[in-house]
């Protein structure tokens, strides 16, 4: 289970007199949450509100809710202060880690996985005290892993987001295949597309190690097949996040200017959320450039009826990058 100190989220509380709090989570973390908080407002003697939209990265800070509420203090659980506005007084930052640790049966497949290969230890925040773990006793059997290094002083040793894998780069060269440690594929998909090397999965909760170079091929192919499509697109939608680290209205304006150099014609649109029933509106549009989630234009590729292209298959698109440079596969 992945635990929230209640004893932090306090001590902050407390250590800044906030009265009102908005304390904003991953869906995964409510449940928890809701328990939670109804202790918080009694020990604190703060009105505590728990924001209940979605929340998929800092990229969907809840600050501007909070401001807007005339909230005295607002707590970001389970992300790294890494987009937008992170550095308000009225905002602070909390981790959460989980706590078990890898099954033995599940340990014994990564030690044979590590035989004769170095292996590069990548996982989303929540998940790198296991991957400590994992590293020592690696290294302990005599292998040899390697965690991949800080690429700035906000993410950690081997923290990989969906968008943001710098620090499984710095170590590609080293290693032979990346061992993602946590729940579900994504992170995992995004270190296998982005350094072409070997990625398995180790998933403490299934007990699990999968390995991901099928899938990623399979991404790849649909990837290949959108870009294809979108390079012979002649009307585009040209979409600006709304949500505040997804604000990056500059890059819109870029990819805009260099499509209507290209002679495209180009539509502007501003979203908070991206569906396919959302660009359905949008009659007569070939291909959409977005700039609201790297993600969306891999892990959904497949439920659009055209291409909707992040900024670096864009960059591809108008032939600034290779497919190979974006996606080093052999
Ligand atoms: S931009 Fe996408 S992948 Fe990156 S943190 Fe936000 S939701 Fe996650």
């Amino acid at each position: 289970m992945i635990r929230i100190s209640r004893g932090e989220i306090a001590r902050h509380i407390l250590s800044r007199g906030a009265k009102t709090v908005l304390i904003q989570a991953p869906e995964g973390l409510k449940p928890q949450l809701s328990r939670l908080v109804p202790d918080l407002e009694e020990e604190t003697g703060s009105v505590i509100i728990l924001h209940g939209d979605s929340c998929f990265g800092s990229c969907d800070l809840g600050l501007a809710d909070g401001l807007r509420m005339g909230i005295d203090l607002v707590v970001h659980i389970g992300h790294n202060p890494y987009f937008g506005d992170c550095r308000n007084e009225r905002l602070v930052f909390i981790d959460a880690y989980e706590e078990r640790e890898l099954a033995p049966t599940l340990m014994k497949q990564i030690m044979e996985l590590a035989e004769n290969r170095t292996l590069g230890l990548v996982a989303s925040i929540q998940y790198l005290k296991i991957l400590e773990d994992v590293r020592s006793i690696i290294s302990s059997n005599g292998g040899r892993a390697v965690v991949g290094r800080a690429s700035s002083n906000v993410m950690k040793p081997g923290q990989v987001m969906g968008c943001e894998i710098t620090t499984a780069k710095t170590v590609r060269n080293e290693v032979d295949a990346f061992l993602a440690i946590g729940g579900g594929d994504f992170h995992a998909l995004g270190v296998a597309l982005w350094t072409g090397r070997p990625t398995y999965i180790a998933d403490p909760y299934k007990e699990s190690l999968v390995d991901l170079t099928p899938l990623a091929r399979r991404k790849l192919a649909v990837i290949a097949a959108r870009l294809d499509d979108a390079t012979r697109a002649e009307r585009f939608g040209v979409i600006v996040g709304l949500k505040e680290g997804q604000m990056k209205k500059g890059m819109a304006d870029v990819m805009a200017s260099k499509l209507e150099e290209r002679g495209k014609k180009v539509l502007r649109l501003a979203l908070r959320e991206l569906s396919p029933e959302r660009l359905r509106y949008f009659d007569g549009i070939e291909c959409f450039v977005q700039t609201l989630c790297s993600r969306i234009s891999i892990d959904d590729v497949e439920l659009y009826d055209v291409p909707v292209l992040s900024y670096d298959q864009f960059s591809i698109i108008v032939g600034e990058k290779t497919f190979e440079e974006v996606y080093p596969w052999d």
